[in-house]
């Protein structure tokens, strides 16, 4: 069968870099389900659908359909690069609001695990440990203080020309955790057997090195 390493943990904690490296690492396949979800959430507003309840079942239907193509570094819906306009923090809350629905949750489920190939996949979520993987060898909670993850979406958006403000990125982040946490499936929370990280005080490097150290055990 094949293995899957699962890093999930809360909003801006790293866990993109860190699982991007180790499967290059390992030279396994990467899924960034958040990808998933911001590009449905993309798609709807696209297609006219108000993300609430009242759209679910349209949304989920355009979920389980949804013309996504990731190549070479970038991710495409139909003919159009989206890149750039999943990135935002509005298109990150858009995400949020779309994954507290359930239906949309169902839809995502194929696409995510047709990930798994040989000889490994790295999958980075909320809920790939819990939800989607649950029966994989390796499942890590990355997790870093608000104020250090503040930072790092700080500095990240301002390396892409955005302009940001730390304490309002700080807000967004913890009203994003505290929908993701509080919603009624699926809701970010560590995986029973899951190994936690603080990576607050750590580098990208000696997470990835901690990571790489738990699969060899
Ligand atoms: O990881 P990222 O910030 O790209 O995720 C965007 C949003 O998608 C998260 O805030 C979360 O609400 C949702 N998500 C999810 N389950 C996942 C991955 C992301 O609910 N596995």
């Amino acid at each position: 069968h094949i293995p899957v390493i699962c890093i999930d943990g809360p909003t801006a904690s790293g866990k993109g870099t860190v699982a991007a490296a180790v499967a290059q690492r390992l030279g396994y396949r990467f899924l960034d389900s958040g990808a998933m979800y911001r590009i449905t959430a993309l798609a709807a507003l696209r297609a006219g659908l108000a993300i609430d309840a009242d759209h679910e079942a349209r949304i989920a239907t355009l979920a389980q359909t949804l013309p996504v193509r990731f190549e070479g570094g970038k991710v495409w819906l139909g003919s159009d690069d989206v890149t750039e306009a999943i990135r935002t923090e509005e298109a990150g809350m858009n995400a949020s609001r779309v994954s507290a629905l359930p239906a949309v949750r169902t839809a995502l489920v194929d696409l995510q695990h047709s990930f798994q190939r040989l000889p490994g996949l790295v999958a980075d979520g909320r809920d790939m440990g819990t939800v989607i993987f649950p029966e994989a060898p390796l499942k890590v909670y990355l997790t870093a203080s608000a104020a250090c993850r503040a930072e790092r979406r700080y500095k990240q958006l301002i390396s892409k020309g955005f302009s940001a403000s730390i304490e309002d990125l700080r807000a967004d982040l913890e009203a994003r955790d505290a929908r993701d946490s509080s919603r009624s499936v699926a809701p970010l929370k560590p995986a029973q057997d899951a190994l936690v990280l603080d990576n607050s005080d750590l580098t990208i490097e000696q997470a990835v090195e901690q990571v790489l150290a738990w699969w060899q055990e």
